[in-house]
């Protein structure tokens, strides 16, 4: 799945991927804490309360 097709999760320091047989999940780590979070975000997220960039995952528009 593209980044354009994730959308904030891709760069959040929340989320975690979860690889499937055919596809690959996005988690929410939030939702652990705070259930008023997804534990597997409709894509693409494009706003989000609780986004934090991860400086690690930060790449340049595609
Ligand atoms: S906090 Fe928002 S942007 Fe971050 S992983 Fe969760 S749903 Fe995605």
């Amino acid at each position: 799945m593209g980044r354009t097709q994730v959308g904030l999760c891709e760069t959040c320091k929340h989320s975690r991927t979860v690889k499937g047989t055919r596809s690959t999940f996005w988690m929410c780590g939030r939702s652990a804490t705070d259930p008023s979070f997804p534990q597997y975000p409709r894509l693409p997220v494009l706003s989000c309360r609780g986004y934090e960039i991860d400086p690690a995952r930060k790449r340049p528009p595609a």
